[in-house]
């Protein structure tokens, strides 16, 4: 019962007020303790477990001189409240996805990801070496936070579909749960987007209110139990490539932070932002297998001309959102620059490797295995 209050009051201080119910960090012979808020419950295939990596690293790295303890969506503040809670010095530290946070700064969206964007090693080539890291580092000073990339999920799918999609016509009246930047999209193509939180997809699939939703990818849709609600698994996931995750802290405590424990917390995210994407690669090739063999799931492939109109509608929502706003534009611009001359060598190198791989000479397992 007291446990009960305590959250409740937490939650319901909000962002901007500072709980009664959430004690101050400890702070005993030189020991730090960090609270950290995500926008997942707590352990979460893959988005939910990088946080816990995240505090599990840091300690063991520190020789537990900074510990960090994970709070799951909910439980100190609600999930769409982290940023603030962190960026007030409520709670030190924070998990979530950088779109979340477009309410605050519109630019801050496109640090996710962006449709017909850049895949998850581009993503982090921009973070790190096509100044990635200073536009992010600026926009999430600007909310009183430092950044670092934590994570990302790789490609995602198109989604699940009770129709199919042969012309970009057929998108007109499709109720579909898409967010962010993808949903603008299918909404410019005629769709009718709904904003639902993922546990509630099934049934909204099932009942007919949703003709269609995307989530995440064969890993997470795998234990959502997508397949039992839709025909149709359409790929590829034009509108999120490879979505980063970001781990944000409160700019005066990451100041007063010792140099060294600010490396061992740069570097463990480093660490995180890679086992994350590793965890989804590995779990999707996996899933994807269950799903078809089991459950026999009908893939579908968009066709190219429903990408290119997809693509031409993406192209015309992102010109608009950056003509409303210089710093969106500023990220923008740095993103398909980077993406331009990113896209020869991808297409050079991991385009024509993959497609040689697929070619059907091309060995299945190594002779007498
Ligand atoms: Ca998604």
């Amino acid at each position: 019962m007291r446990r009960r209050t305590f959250l409740k009051n937490a939650t319901s201080a909000g962002a901007g007020g500072v709980a009664a119910g959430i004690a101050a960090p400890a702070l005993a012979q030189g020991r730090l303790e960090w609270r950290l808020v995500t926008t997942w419950p707590k352990n979460l295939p893959g988005l939910g477990t990088a946080p816990e990596l995240l505090a599990q690293m840091i300690g063991k790295a520190s020789d537990g001189r900074l510990t960090v303890r994970v709070f799951g969506s909910g439980e100190l503040v609600p999930p769409f409240e982290a940023l603030d809670a962190v960026a007030t010095g409520t709670v030190e530290m924070g998990h979530g996805s950088p779109f979340y946070w477009k309410g605050r700064i519109p630019a801050v969206q496109f640090l996710t990801t962006f449709p017909f964007g850049l895949l998850a090693d581009e993503q982090n080539a921009w973070y790190q070496h096509g100044g990635g890291l200073n536009l992010a580092g600026d926009i999430y000073r600007q909310m009183g936070c430092k950044f670092f990339p934590c994570g990302n999920t790789g490609p995602q799918m198109g989604g699940w579909f009770n129709r199919e999609i042969n012309a970009i016509g057929d998108f007109k009246g499709l109720k579909m749960r898409i967010p962010g930047l993808g949903g603008a999209v299918v909404s410019a193509a005629g769709g009718e987007v709904v904003t639902l939180p993922g546990a509630e997809i099934p049934s909204a699939l099932e009942s007919g209110a949703l003709d269609a939703a995307e989530w995440v990818g064969p890993y997470n849709d795998l234990a959502f139990g997508l397949y039992k609600s839709a025909r149709y698994y359409y790929y590829p996931g034009w509108h999120e490539p490879g979505s980063t995750l970001d781990c944000f802290i409160n700019a005066a405590v990451w100041e007063k932070l010792p140099s060294d424990l600010q490396a061992i917390v740069e570097h463990a995210c480093g660490a995180v932002n890679q086992m994350v994407l590793s965890e989804f690669n590995a779990r999707n090739g996996s899933s994807l297998r269950i799903l078809l063999d089991d459950h026999k799931v009908q893939l579908r492939r968009f066709p190219d001309t429903v990408l290119q109109e997809l693509g031409k509608l993406s192209g015309e929502v992102l010109t608009d959102l950056g003509s409303k706003d210089p710093l969106s534009r500023s990220v923008l611009d740095s993103l398909l620059k980077f993406r331009a001359e990113q896209a020869s060598w991808s297409a050079l190198a991991e385009q024509s490797f993959l497609e040689a791989r697929s070619l059907p000479y091309t060995f299945a397992r190594p002779t007498g295995n």
